[in-house]
């Protein structure tokens, strides 16, 4: 068997080899970073192996093996949604349908791999739908998405749905020593930050992101924060990512990871609970944002929450970040108008 932390899942394709009940389309489901794709590329690659030394395991030096490893396979099609798109486009699926479309060049099955099923809009999965019922023969269909309710139902019953749970705590920190981030203090928080994903803790080991969260921490607990001024570096934080949408998408992501979690943390104190005792930057930083008292914290903790449910969505980066900023920065509840007004 390959090495993954995904034992139940290894098992149950493991059965599903054995006894010949291969299905034709897996739909993976489990957060971001969890190893998903890595699982996929690995069981293509003991499926397009040569001489596989056992069931998902694959040797390493045959042809098939090498030009898996190169992204060069011809019967490996791995796809998803353009970096700088925010859905998964109508012209990716007709290339991938395409290409399905033809025998396999080397062996008896083609694989496709494809990323961001979260992200189809009805177009793309209107398109996919016949395919995904009656794949040509001897082709396998891994398509990897977080979350079941993001899923359409019409893909959904289409395919064997596959769990990935996150990753307990120790797995997580392994694999952050194994990327070679060792301070403990740092490795403490991604591990808590992270919740399962070894993915996403190594993402968020960015010493720039940090940099960032302090900034945006130190601005709205200042006496007289400046909306406007706090919405334009948060968004010059998510521009440095890169231009491409899904650059930006996923570092607005990770900033708004790291501000919950301190929000949670300085409502902890509000509350009479203890500052971090290792860290006297980081205390004093808290126990002001902690001022504010819970019941602002709360309001904004909820604005802050409510607004990760919309990141990886459609909606507009600087709407977004405008209107958190403005929530963040308000000095009191609003006063409603009232209706005589
Ligand atoms: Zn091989």
């Amino acid at each position: 068997m390959m090495t993954t932390p995904h034992a139940d899942v290894a098992e149950r394709f493991i059965a599903a080899l054995r006894t010949n009940r291969l299905g034709h389309a897996y739909l993976f489901i489990g957060p971001a970073g969890v190893g998903k794709k890595k699982f996929a590329m690995d069981l293509a690659r003991s499926l397009l192996c040569e001489h596989p030394p056992g069931e998902l395991r694959s040797c390493g030096n045959c042809s098939g093996c090498h030009l898996v490893d190169a992204n060069t396979h011809p019967d490996l099609v791995v796809t998803g949604k353009p970096a700088d798109k925010l859905e998964f486009v109508i012209e990716s699926m007709r290339k991938l349908l395409a290409d399905l479309s033809m025998m396999p060049a080397r062996g008896r099955r083609k694989i496709s791999i494809v990323d961001d099923v979260d992200d189809f809009n009805d177009e793309t999965a209107n398109c996919f739908l016949k395919t995904l019922e009656e794949p040509p023969p001897g082709s396998l269909l891994l398509l990897l998405g977080t979350s079941p309710d993001r899923q359409l139902a019409t893909i959904r019953s289409r395919c064997q749905v596959v769990y990935f749970r996150p990753l307990d705590d120790k797995a997580v920190a392994s694999k952050l020593s194994a990327a070679g981030i060792t301070d403990p203090a740092l490795a403490a928080k991604l591990v808590r930050l992270a919740a399962g994903s070894p993915g996403l803790a190594v993402s968020l080991a960015d010493p720039e992101l940090w940099q960032a969260r302090r900034q945006l921490l130190e601005t709205v607990s200042s006496d007289r924060p400046d909306g406007p001024a706090l919405a334009k570096a948060w968004m010059s934080h998510i521009e440095a990512a890169g231009k491409e949408a899904a650059h930006q998408r996923a570092r607005a992501g990770q900033l708004l990871r790291l501000t919950i979690d301190a929000y949670r943390a300085a409502l902890g104190i509000a509350l009479g609970g203890p500052p971090p005792a290792d860290d006297p930057a980081e205390a004093s930083l808290l126990n002001r944002l902690a001022r504010r008292g819970p019941d602002r914290l709360i309001d904004q903790l909820e604005r802050l929450l409510d607004a990760e449910t919309h990141i990886d969505r459609r909606v507009q980066l600087v709407l977004l970040v405008e209107a958190l900023a403005d929530a963040l920065t308000i000095e009191a509840a609003p006063v409603l108008r009232s209706v005589r007004e």
